[in-house]
């Protein structure tokens, strides 16, 4: 089998969907032809993947994003795609969720994802448990008779913390319980999740595999055991995306291993000197050593991406804001992954109910695009020396 940079070039080309061109076309349908009936009810009766049907079935666009993304995660029995990744969220937990079920949340997960829990599972007689991301193998004890997935992020997005995947997986698989995980942080890239035993990846391809911050786009990945529930559940609730997104995220993907690089790079640099700096109490940053869970992000990522956070060593969220508003290189705003860097004021106390946010002062996470790391450290530099530190 080829490296991953490689399969990140050749997935998804199959040469009847690219027709001898590079890239497959931008191919746009509802409604399929048929050549007469007999045909119609042979399409029907198949119910296959990769052939023309109906146009929520997908066009040769999506199935090419759709097979590289599979292609990337070894382990993996099929993509199914959606129109963010909050939606590919939600697709997955219905997926494999039925009312009375019990299900295992981590604590640091991304908010929208806290809130469908709270709420729209909730309604439908699911009950969620928030963990401690760093719970490892103690998350034998918050199981139930009716516990049925366990839902993973590693790390979490504002606060980073990276879990003992491969210590949950085994408690999981020992009481015959899904795991899912929001890869979106290290894309399968930098954390094959499914080869550590994970069931469904699902990643937010807003983020890195677009890259370019013009695009909402999600996707869920599964192995053999769970693709067909997710692949019925995505076609019952109608998701489809538009083959121009399709075809923009899958020109994204191309290019995912030289920009991730890029961006682990630059975080890194960022990271490493915000750490010395005095008005900084702590980096929280993967693949820096006090972040909670480091040792587990060098024994099972291949890397790191450009987004981490940092606590400052007192002052109040005005100066916090002030901080902010006074970068140039940093746009102020969500999402990440997109080629920029972007600069976030972060409250995790509020997304939090298994576990206590404690920090010294107001934290702010950083998305670190592919700028020069210098320019970036100039404009943070600049902006730290007026902070009315502690
Ligand atoms: C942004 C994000 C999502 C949601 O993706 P959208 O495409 O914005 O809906 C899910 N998980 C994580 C960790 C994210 O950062």
């Amino acid at each position: 089998m080829s490296k991953p940079s490689t399969t990140l070039i050749s997935a998804g080309r199959r040469a009847e969907w690219t027709q001898g061109i590079v890239n497959p076309a931008v191919w746009r349908a509802s409604t399929t032809l048929y050549e007469n009936c007999a045909a119609l009810e042979e399409g029907r009766k198949h119910n296959a993947d990769g052939q023309l049907f109906y146009g929520r079935r997908g066009t040769p666009t999506h199935w090419a994003l759709a097979e590289a993304l599979t292609a990337l995660e070894p382990g993996a029995a099929g993509t199914m795609l959606f129109p963010s990744g909050l939606a590919a969220v939600m697709g997955a937990l219905l997926a494999v969720l039925r009312p009375g079920d019990h299900l295992l949340m981590v604590d640091s997960v991304y908010d929208p994802t806290r809130r469908l829990c709270d709420q729209l599972l909730r309604s439908i007689g699911v009950e969620t448990t928030y963990y401690d991301p760093m719970i490892g193998a103690e998350i034998a004890t918050l199981i139930k008779p009716n516990t049925r997935a366990i839902f993973l992020e590693s790390p979490g997005s504002l606060t980073f913390e990276v879990q003992d995947i491969p210590a949950i997986v085994a408690v999981a698989r020992g009481h015959n319980i899904i795991t899912l995980i929001d890869n979106t942080w290290a894309t399968p890239l930098y954390l094959p999740a499914l080869s550590l035993g994970v069931d469904i990846s699902i990643l937010a391809c807003t983020k890195y595999i677009c890259g370019h911050s013009d695009v909402m786009l999600g996707s869920v990945t599964s192995n053999a055991a769970t693709h067909s529930r997710v692949r019925l559940m995505a076609q019952q609730l109608g998701q489809t995306t538009s083959p121009d997104d399709a075809a923009l995220v899958l020109r994204g993907l191309r290019t995912l291993d030289v920009r991730l690089a890029r961006h682990q790079e630059n975080g890194l640099k960022v990271a490493r000197w915000l750490a010395e700096q005095p008005q900084v109490a702590r980096v929280i940053h993967p693949a820096l050593r006090d972040c909670p869970g480091h040792a587990h992000w060098a024994r099972d990522f291949r890397g790191a991406s450009g987004l981490f956070s940092y606590v400052l060593k007192g002052g109040d969220k005005m100066a916090r804001a002030a901080l902010i508003d006074g970068l140039t290189h940093f746009g102020i705003g969500y999402s990440w992954g997109g080629f920029e860097s972007l600069a976030l004021p972060i409250d995790p106390e509020h997304f939090r109910s298994a576990t206590h946010w404690q920090a010294e002062g107001p934290a702010v996470r950083l998305h670190i695009g592919l700028e020069d790391a210098d320019d970036l450290i100039a404009d943070l530099a600049a902006g730290l020396a007026c902070y009315p530190a502690r």
